[in-house]
C-alpha cells in the first residue's frame, strides 16, 4: 500500500498500514448497541471497512516529520510474525516496507509515541527483543503500564524490559509536549493512560479512542473491549464535541477523516 502523505503547517504526515484484516469477533458483539441505522450510516461513511457484513480493519501508524528535521511515530502496528499480537492479529505487518516507501529508515526515528498498550498497536516497537527504533524514545503512559502489569503480563518481558535496558522508555503522566505544535493529550478509558496526539490543534491522531465508523455516527455508543466503557464513552464525546478540523486513525478505511462531519 503506498504511503498517504498529508501536510498539516509545517509538519508532514504520512500513514503507513502495517495490516489490513477481519476482526476477532462479530461487530454487533463489539458494538451491541448500535442499531442497523446506525450501521448503514457507518457502512456508507466508511465502505472500506465491512466486508460480507464483517468488521475489516487497517491496522495503521503515523509518522510525523517536522521542520525541524524530527521524525514522530505515532504507534508501532501489529508487528512481524513473532510479535505479542500474533494471537489474533494478521501478523506479520508491513511496516517496514511501509517507512521504506516513504523514505524513513528505523534509526530516523528519534519519537515513538504508544497510544495505548494493546498489542496491535505496540507490534513493531520491540522486535526480537531489541527495540527496533535504535534511536528513539518511546513515549508510554504510565497508568498503562501499571494496568497491563495485570491485563497482559508478558507484555514486561517482551516490550517493556527492553525498552528500559537501553534506557529508551518515558514514561508519561497526562498531556505533554512533544515537538512544536505536537502535542500528547490524555485520552483515559479504551485503557487507563491512553493517550491521543494533537498536531497543530488541527489534526487529532485518536490511537483507539475511537475504532469505527459507527462511532463517529454516534460517540456514545459503547465498545465491548475497554477497559472502563463509561470513562472511555466520557472522554470520546468530549475529545470529538471539542475538535475541528481531521482525524486520523489507525482502524478506519481511510487514514484521515475530516471532523466534525459534513
Ligand atoms: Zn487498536
Amino acid at each position: 500500500m503506498a504511503p498517504v502523505t498529508r501536510r498539516v503547517g509545517p509538519v508532514e504526515v504520512t500513514a503507513l498500514t502495517d495490516a489490513v484484516g477481519p476482526f476477532f469477533s462479530p461487530r454487533a458483539e463489539a458494538f451491541p448497541d448500535a442499531t442497523a441505522a446506525q450501521w448503514d450510516a457507518a457502512d456508507r461513511l466508511d465502505p472500506l471497512s465491512v466486508h460480507d457484513g464483517e468488521w475489516r480493519l487497517r491496522f495503521r501508524c503515523f509518522a510525523l516529520r517536522t521542520a525541524e528535521g524530527r521524525t514522530i511515530l505515532v504507534d508501532a502496528g501489529i508487528g512481524s510474525a513473532t510479535a505479542p499480537a500474533r494471537a489474533w492479529a494478521p501478523v506479520p505487518g508491513s511496516l517496514p516496507a511501509e517507512l521504506a516507501a516513504a523514505g524513513i529508515a528505523p534509526a530516523d526515528v528519534d519519537t515513538v509515541i504508544l497510544t495505548h498498550l494493546h498489542t496491535d498497536h505496540v507490534g513493531w516497537a520491540v522486535e526480537a527483543g531489541t527495540p527496533y527504533f535504535g534511536n528513539a524514545t518511546y513515549l508510554v503512559p504510565r497508568a498503562d503500564i501499571e494496568a497491563f502489569a495485570t491485563l497482559n503480563p508478558a507484555l514486561d518481558g517482551e516490550l517493556l524490559a527492553p525498552l528500559r535496558q537501553t534506557g529508551q522508555l518515558s514514561t508519561v503522566d497526562g498531556d505533554r509536549d512533544v515537538a512544536p505544535h505536537v502535542r500528547i493529550v490524555a485520552t483515559p478509558g479504551h485503557t487507563p493512560g491512553h493517550q491521543s496526539v494533537l498536531l497543530a490543534d488541527t489534526m487529532l491522531f485518536t490511537g483507539d479512542l475511537l475504532v469505527h465508523a459507527v462511532q463517529l455516527v454516534d460517540p456514545a455508543l459503547p465498545y465491548a473491549h475497554e477497559v472502563d466503557a463509561e470513562e472511555a464513552r466520557r472522554t470520546r464525546m468530549a475529545r470529538l464535541a471539542a475538535h475541528t478540523g481531521v482525524l486520523a486513525t489507525p482502524h478506519l478505511g481511510e487514514p484521515f477523516t475530516p471532523w466534525p462531519l459534513s
